[in-house]
């Protein structure tokens, strides 16, 4: 059936979804490769994701693991970017490499064609041969169905809502997720308020700095950068989060009081796993964000909707995936290493480009690049 959005349709050999960082640096890989292809994204403007999020954030990255491929991001190697920094620099590699983003342009249908597939936008379609979903980690905020018990006197944000101590009203404030986020700004707003942090599963602190070295050197230097998704070490490392440079001592020198899950909301009162009640005036949810691929409308997800991909290639010849959390590495969503697997997805769409029918085999051992560590 062809809808009326369809009405103007163009050719590309590869349109790339999404225009943050993984779809930024796929770009640049095609560029490199001569490849007629487009970067549809939903924003108005580079590093949207970045644009989003609270004004006082530090990269847990220091600069020397903050480069995507072809450009060294500015500054001294051992400083921490603030998130305007990553839009600075997101939006100068656009401009430099004249990469071919389309802002304003969210895909809201991927679907098979002949041997290829059809993107549809609200007002163009675009035929493909192949697709890279650059859609982002962190997609739709996600708030646990307790926030609907509180009443409307009391404020409630996302923490992607949340942006500085003024969008809360003043007096105490309680923070729920006890992950970067939430421990993050549970201290900028233990600064001028008195602050309670309800902290469900406990992830294990690391220091960001230990003597003198950044964490990631040390993760680098042991290999654990590098360990796959696969091996027996990533799958314990991929189910088991990390708090870098912050833990509950710390929040607790910072005046912070710790409370366990919250499990509860009747009124403005929360309610806590060990039976703490706790009366609240405004609550922000640090409590993460679910991916959400319904826009794909091929059979390549399992019963839970989790793409079925290995690293980052579907079982649908020249439909592929970047930027997932632990796609290959810790490193795949992260700034300085989802260059890996954009370059690895590069080469498969070099090689399907050159023959079709060898390059969509099923993903074979070579998908996996070095042996499972
Ligand atoms: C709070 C926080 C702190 C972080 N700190 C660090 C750090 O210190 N160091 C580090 O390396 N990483 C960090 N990360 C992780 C990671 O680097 C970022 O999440 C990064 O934004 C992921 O890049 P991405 O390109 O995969 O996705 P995104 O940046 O989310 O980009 C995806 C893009 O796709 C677009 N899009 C979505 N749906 C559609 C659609 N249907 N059609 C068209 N476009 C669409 C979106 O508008 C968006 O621009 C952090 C993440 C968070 C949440």
């Amino acid at each position: 059936m062809t809808s009326p959005s369809a009405a103007l349709t163009d050719g590309r050999e590869v349109i790339v979804v999404g225009g943050g960082q993984a779809g930024l640096a796929i770009g640049y890989l095609l560029a490199q490769q001569g490849r007629d292809f487009t970067i549809l994204e939903a924003a108005d403007a580079p590093a949207a994701a970045w644009r989003a999020r609270w004004d006082s954030l530090r990269l847990f990255t220091p600069v020397r693991y903050d480069s995507l491929p072809g450009l060294a991001f500015p500054g001294d190697p051992d400083s921490y970017p603030g998130r305007h920094d990553v839009v600075a620099y997101l939006t100068d590699y656009v401009q430099r490499f004249e990469l071919p983003v389309e802002f304003n342009s969210r895909v809201r249908s991927v679907r098979p064609r002949d041997g290829g597939f059809r993107v549809e936008l609200a007002d163009r379609t675009y035929e493909a041969d192949q697709v890279v979903v650059a859609t982002g980690p962190f997609q739709v905020p996600f708030t646990p169905a307790i926030a609907a018990d509180l009443s409307a006197e009391v404020a409630q944000l996302h923490s992607s809502d949340y942006r500085s101590p003024s969008d809360l009203p003043p007096g105490p404030a309680l923070v729920v997720g006890g992950g970067n986020t939430g421990f993050q700004i549970a201290a900028e707003l233990a600064r001028s308020r008195e602050v309670q942090l309800a902290v469900g599963a406990r992830q294990t602190p690391l220091p960001q700095r230990f003597l003198g070295r950044d964490l990631f050197r040390y993760l680098e230097a042991t290999g654990l950068m590098n360990k796959t998704v696969t091996s027996r070490i990533g799958q314990r490392m991929k189910d088991r989060e990390t708090l870098i440079g912050s833990s509950p001592r710390r929040a607790r020198r910072q005046g912070i009081k710790i409370l366990p899950r919250a499990t509860g909301a009747r009124g403005s009162t929360m309610t806590f796993a060990d039976g703490t009640e706790v009366a609240v005036d405004a609550v922000i949810w640090a409590t993460g964000f679910r991916l959400d691929h319904s826009f794909v409308e091929l059979p390549v997800f399992d019963a839970r909707g989790q793409v079925e991909h290995e690293r980052g290639v579907t079982a649908r010849p020249g439909l592929y995936f970047l930027g997932l959390p632990w796609q290959h590495t810790r490193g795949s969503a992260l700034l300085g290493w989802v260059k890996d697997d954009a370059e690895f997805i590069a080469q498969r769409i070099d090689a399907f480009a050159l023959s079709p029918a060898a390059a969509g085999a099923p993903p074979s051992p070579l998908l996996s690049g070095p042996p499972a560590r």
